[in-house]
């Protein structure tokens, strides 16, 4: 078999949990395991994480999976439904849906359900992205607690820089005068804001990346946090080429060796979820010793430099991201997020869960 693996560590998950939570005392956590639990299986996430208040996915058909599972928790579907017969399936498996559009609304009217659902009612604060407009959205609220298949209401935005400049001031008194007179529970903030803007915890955070253990906000380690990465990509070097000055590896060229080189070949490619556009240089574990990638990634495969770890050979072990290496490091050098890369882990990778890690 390939050597690559993903292994899942749910400590990890059970530990950060407990971080966010110490974070955000007096609120409900809402841990998000949308895009397959952020690339770590959703059910692999919602069990590492069962000790949250609520999990928030994309479709019914992953709430309906983690009811199946047994998971009684809060389920909320972060863009609602889709279509209208997607709330009949909601409504008997107890899902909860956002409401960000009066299309939504209208379906709600015309439904016939035997349980009424819960909805956060969405707002959009100037991300523009979902959601009715400030001076919309007393009226959707009104409407919709007038609607015979709502129970549970509660009020929701979502902050578009959380976690850099301007910072939340502006959309969250926005949102607060758009919701005077409103007496509902408030949900708000992202893992950037719970860890950056305690002003916006309320009554549910919606935490997601950070409980993978990666960071989200760009120059802060997630270590700076305390928190542990959930997943380690490894895998193994299976071939050894060395090299002369002026030659090359690689499709197109990409590196050309300067001295004598000795190149590792890693069997992790794009095809596994490694970032094709990863420059040169991009960081690697090889035998627990750094390294860099060289030359373009292809499909199944990645070239590594070994010309200063002599005793690394085929069969040696390859940390892509994780445990010693945090995947926003290798993120931040392909031009692109930990968030990125943790939910693009190809489905043909193995995946081993570590349950007492
Ligand atoms: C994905 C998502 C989150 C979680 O964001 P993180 O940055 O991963 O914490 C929270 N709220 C909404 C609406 C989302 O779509």
């Amino acid at each position: 078999m390939r050597p690559i693996l993903a292994t899942i560590d749910t400590g990890a998950f059970r530990h950060n949990l407990s971080i966010v939570r110490s974070q955000a005392p007096q609120s409900r956590v809402m841990a998000v395991v949308k895009a397959n639990g952020y690339g770590h299986g959703l059910l692999n996430a919602a069990r590492g994480l069962s000790g949250a208040e609520g999990f928030a996915v994309l479709g019914v058909e992953e709430g309906l999976q983690l009811r199946k599972s047994g998971f009684r928790q809060t389920i909320l579907m972060l863009e609602g439904v889709f279509a209208a017969d997607e709330l009949p399936q909601a409504s008997r498996s107890d899902i909860s849906i956002v409401v960000h559009h009066s299309t939504q609304i209208d379906m709600l009217e015309r439904v016939a359900l035997s349980k009424p659902l819960d909805v956060f009612v969405k707002m959009n604060n100037g991300m523009n992205r979902l959601g009715f407009k400030p001076e919309l959205y007393a009226q959707a609220v009104r409407r919709l607690a007038a609607c015979a298949n709502v129970s549970r209401i509660t009020l929701m935005t979502h902050f578009a820089t959380a976690d850099e400049a301007p910072g939340v001031n502006a959309p969250l008194a926005q949102f607060r005068r758009a919701t005077e007179g409103l007496h509902y529970p408030v949900s708000l903030a992202n893992s950037a804001a719970i860890f950056r803007h305690p002003e916006t915890h309320a009554d549910w955070i919606r935490a997601g990346i950070m409980l993978y253990g990666a960071s989200a906000v760009a120059g802060t380690p997630a270590s700076a946090y305390k928190l542990r990465p959930a997943m380690t990509l490894t895998s193994a070097i299976i071939a050894v080429q060395d090299i002369k000055p002026g030659e090359s590896v690689g499709y197109g060229n990409r590196f050309t060796a300067a001295k004598n080189t000795r190149v590792g070949i890693v069997a992790c490619g794009y095809a596994d979820g490694y970032p094709r556009h990863a420059p040169n240089g991009t960081p690697v574990l090889v035998c627990g010793k750094p390294s860099a990638t060289i030359g373009r990634v292809s499909m199944d495969m990645l070239f590594v430099d070994l010309t200063d770890i002599p005793e690394a050979g085929i069969g040696s072990p390859v940390e892509l991201w994780g445990r010693h290496l945090p995947v926003d490091t290798v993120a931040e050098k392909a031009g692109t997020i930990g968030y990125e890369l943790l939910c693009a882990v190809a489905p043909r990778v193995p995946v081993r869960v570590l349950e007492n890690g």
